[in-house]
C-alpha cells in the first residue's frame, strides 16, 4: 500500500469545446452532448435520488463516488438535495480521487456549468491540495459535507468507515481503466452498502454487471444517455454488512449510533465545544452548550489570534497525515466563512523560519523526501521570506501560502451562532454522574442520554473521565501596539513562537510553554521570554517591540502524552482493561467482546496548541459517531484519536 500523504499525480487534461478528457486514461470527463444531463440521467435518476432526497430523515444521507473528476456529479447532486431535502437534514457525499484536477483545470472545467457557480465557488475556495488523504469540507453552512478520498479507490475505501446509500461508480469506462473496476472494488462497495442501497453507473460492460451481482446487488440494464445504448443500476439484496474496516482492532470499533430527539449536551464553548456543537447541530441535532465563563472561547481558546498551519515531517506519520487533514479541514472553514465574516482571520500564508542549522536541515529533507506540492508548501530563502512577510526575517524556510491565522473567539461566536443551538453561560457543571439511563450534569439543572465533554483538562474532574491522561500546561502570550516605524507584518512568522499579522493595531505574539504551574497571572518574565523569541525570529521588530509596555493572557494548553486529541467514545475505564486484560500476554489475543463503554459519553478535548487545526474535524468525528454518519477521517487516523488508545497500550507494555 503506498504511503498514505505522498503527494499525487495530477490530472493531465486535453480540452476540445470546453470539455476536459484524460490524457492517461484517453476518455472524457463529461458527455458533450451535456455534461449536466447525462449526470442527471445517470445518477440522480437511476438512483431515484429526486425522491429520496425529499423523503430523507434521520442520520445523514451518504452518496458515494468512485471518481470525482470535475466534481460536477458533486455539484448536480448538491444542487438536487438544496432543491429537495429537508433543510434540517444533511447529505455526506464521499468521493474517491487518484489523479486530482489542479485548482486551475477545475476552475475552467466548472466555468462551463454557470447554474451550479454558487456551489463551484465553495468548492474551489476548499478544494485541497493534492496529497494523498481524507479530506473533510462543509458546505452550505452544514448542510452538505464533502470528504474526498484522494488516492487510488483501492486504498482509500478500505479505510473508509461509512454506510452508503447511494453509489455513483464513475472511473472512466471499465475498457480504459480496468485496474480499477475488479472484485476488490465491487467487495469494498458491498461492504459500504447499507441493505437497499443503489448504485447507478454508466457502462454495461460484462465486468461491472456479473462483479456488482457477485456481490449482492440485484442489477438492471436501462436506456444509457445520449448515443450510449444502455447503463446499469442496481440495488444490494443482501442483510447488513460489517462496515467497519479490516483491520480495526476490536477494542477500538465504533459505538452504536444514537437515536435521539432530545438535545445533546455539549460541556464547553471553546474551539472544540463550538465545533463538535455546530458538527452535531448541522446534522439536525439539538444543541445546549454549558459553558461556565460568561462568553465562549475565554480559556485556551482565548488569544486574539492563532496560527493555523502544520508542521509537517519529511517523513509523513499517521499523526502528520492527521494535522493535514485538520489544517485542510479548517482553512476550508475559514475561506468560506470569511465571504461574509472577513474580521475572522486571514489566510494570509504561514512562514515557518529556520532558525538552528538542524532546523534548516529538517526543512531541506520535508521538501526533498515529502516532496509536497508547492501549493501547500514550499522553500524560501531570507530574501524572499523578508518580502513575503513585508518585514526582514533574517532566514529563510517554508512558506505555506494558503495558512494564516484566525480569530478564535470570533469562529466560536460563528459557529454557535447555528439555529439548532442554545448557549447556558455561566453555567458551571460540576459533577457527571449517569442515573436511570441519562447524564445528570450536577449544578447545571440538565440532564440528556448523550453528553460531550469540551472543557479540556477540567474533564478529569468529572469522575466517568478521571483515569484520561489530560495534563494542563501554562502558556501566555503577549500583546503590543505595532511599532509606528515599521511596516505591518503581511504573513504568520513562526520561528520558536509565533506572530501574527497587527489585528486592529495589535500585535499577538508567543507563546511560554511552563509545566506543572497552575498559576494564571500573568508575569513579566514570560513577556520577556516571548520578546527573546521574537527578536530571534524578527529581529527589527522584536527590537521595536523591547520598548513597548505589553498586555498578556495566560492559559492552559491541555495536553496528552503523545500530543494527539482524545476524540471519541469514552470507555469504562475498569471495565475495558477486565475485558481486555489478556493484552498483557499477547496482543494478538482473539477477542470477541467489544468495547465496553460509557454510554452516550464523548469527549473532544487534548488540543494542546494546535486546537485550531484538530478542534473543528475532531468536532466532526464526534458528530459522526454519534449519529452514525460516515467517518471524515481515514479509519487509521481515527484510531490514533481513540480515546482508550492508551489503556490499550500500558496493557500491550504490562503497565497497567
Ligand atoms: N465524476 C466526475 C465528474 O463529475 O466530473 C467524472 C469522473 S471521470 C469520468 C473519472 C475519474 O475517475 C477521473 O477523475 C479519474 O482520475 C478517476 N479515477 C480513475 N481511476 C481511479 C482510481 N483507481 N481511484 C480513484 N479515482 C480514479
Amino acid at each position: 500500500m503506498s504511503d498514505p500523504q505522498s503527494p499525487l499525480q495530477q490530472a493531465d487534461l486535453e480540452w476540445q469545446d470546453g470539455v476536459p478528457s484524460s490524457t492517461l486514461f484517453d476518455d472524457i470527463y463529461f458527455n458533450r452532448a451535456g455534461g449536466v444531463a447525462e449526470t442527471r440521467h445517470v445518477f440522480l435518476n437511476a438512483n431515484a435520488l429526486e425522491q429520496r432526497f425529499s423523503e430523507a430523515s434521520g442520520a445523514p444521507f451518504v452518496v458515494a463516488e468512485t471518481g470525482f473528476g470535475t466534481g460536477l456529479n458533486f455539484l448536480c447532486c448538491r444542487a438536487l438535495w438544496l432543491q429537495q431535502a429537508p433543510a434540517e437534514q444533511q447529505l455526506h457525499y464521499i468521493s474517491c480521487e487518484k489523479y486530482p484536477l489542479s485548482a486551475a483545470d477545475l476552475r475552467q472545467a466548472l466555468s462551463n456549468f454557470s447554474e451550479f457557480s454558487d456551489g463551484a465557488k465553495q468548492l474551489l475556495k476548499s478544494y485541497p491540495q493534492p496529497v494523498a488523504g481524507a479530506y473533510t469540507l462543509v458546505f452550505d453552512a452544514g448542510r452538505i459535507l464533502l470528504t474526498l478520498l484522494f488516492g487510488d479507490a483501492l486504498e482509500t475505501l478500505p479505510r473508509l468507515d461509512a454506510r452508503v446509500d447511494t453509489w455513483f461508480l464513475d472511473g472512466f469506462a471499465p475498457a480504459r481503466n480496468p485496474e480499477l473496476w475488479n472484485e476488490q472494488l465491487f467487495s469494498e462497495i458491498a461492504r459500504l452498502s447499507r441493505p437497499g442501497s443503489t448504485f447507478a453507473t454508466f457502462t454495461a460492460a460484462g465486468v461491472v454487471r456479473r462483479g456488482l451481482q457477485e456481490v449482492g446487488f440485484e442489477v438492471i440494464k436501462r436506456p444509457g444517455f445520449g448515443r450510449k445504448r444502455e447503463m446499469l443500476s442496481g440495488r444490494m439484496t443482501l442483510a447488513p454488512f460489517d462496515a467497519t474496516p479490516a483491520d480495526t482492532p476490536i477494542w477500538f470499533q465504533r459505538p452504536a449510533a444514537a437515536i435521539t430527539d432530545e438535545p445533546i449536551v455539549v460541556i464547553g464553548a471553546g474551539i472544540a465545544g463550538a465545533s463538535t456543537a455546530y458538527a452535531l447541530a448541522s446534522q439536525g441535532y439539538r444543541v445546549i452548550v454549558l459553558e461556565r465563563h460568561a462568553a465562549p472561547a475565554m480559556e485556551g481558546s482565548g488569544n486574539p489570534q492563532g496560527a493555523l498551519y502544520a508542521k509537517l515531517p519529511a517523513s509523513p506519520t499517521l499523526h502528520s497525515h492527521f494535522h493535514l487533514s485538520g489544517l485542510i479541514h479548517t482553512s476550508a472553514l475559514l475561506a468560506t466563512l470569511r465571504e461574509e465574516h472577513p474580521e475572522l482571520g486571514q489566510c494570509c500564508g504561514v512562514l515557518q523560519l529556520a532558525l538552528t542549522d538542524k532546523e534548516a536541515e529538517r526543512q531541506q529533507q520535508v521538501i526533498e523526501q515529502a516532496a509536497y506540492p508547492d501549493s501547500l508548501v514550499r522553500a524560501v530563502d531570507a530574501a524572499t521570506a523578508s518580502e513575503l512577510a513585508g518585514v526582514t526575517t533574517g532566514e529563510g524556510g517554508l512558506f505555506f501560502p494558503t495558512a494564516g491565522w484566525i480569530a478564535p473567539a470570533r469562529l466560536c461566536e460563528l459557529l454557535l451562532s447555528h439555529p439548532n443551538i442554545e448557549c447556558h453561560y455561566n453555567t458551571p457543571v460540576e459533577t457527571l454522574e449517569r442515573r436511570s439511563g441519562r447524564w445528570h450534569l450536577g449544578n447545571s439543572g440538565f440532564s440528556s442520554e448523550q453528553v460531550v465533554v469540551c472543557c479540556a483538562s477540567q474533564a478529569v474532574r468529572f469522575d466517568p473521565l478521571s483515569q484520561l491522561p489530560l495534563k494542563p500546561i501554562r502558556g501566555q502570550t503577549s500583546q503590543a501596539s505595532a511599532p509606528a516605524g515599521l511596516p505591518p507584518l503581511k504573513t504568520v512568522v513562526c520561528g520558536e513562537g509565533y506572530i501574527s499579522p497587527p489585528l486592529n493595531g495589535e500585535y499577538c505574539f508567543g507563546a511560554s510553554f511552563v509545566l506543572h504551574d497552575s498559576n494564571d497571572q500573568v508575569r513579566q518574565e514570560e513577556h520577556q521570554h516571548n520578546l527573546d523569541i521574537l527578536q530571534r525570529t524578527l529581529p527589527k521588530l522584536g527590537q521595536a517591540l523591547q520598548q513597548q509596555s505589553l498586555e498578556g493572557k495566560v492559559a492552559f494548553r491541555c495536553s496528552t502524552p503523545d500530543y494527539l486529541p482524545l476524540a471519541g467514545a469514552v470507555a469504562d475505564h475498569d471495565a475495558f482493561i477486565e475485558t481486555y486484560a489478556k493484552l498483557r500476554d499477547d496482543a494478538r489475543w482473539p477477542f470477541t467482546a467489544r468495547p465496553p463503554l460509557q454510554r452516550g459519553l464523548f469527549v473532544n478535548v487534548g488540543h494542546g496548541s494546535k486546537g485550531l487545526l484538530s478542534g473543528p474535524i475532531c468536532g466532526q468525528l464526534i458528530a459522526a459517531l454519534i449519529s452514525g454518519a460516515p467517518l471524515p477521517l481515514a479509519a487509521d487516523q481515527v484510531r490514533i484519536l481513540n480515546p482508550a488508545r492508551f489503556m490499550v497500550k500500558n496493557l500491550i507494555r504490562k503497565t497497567l
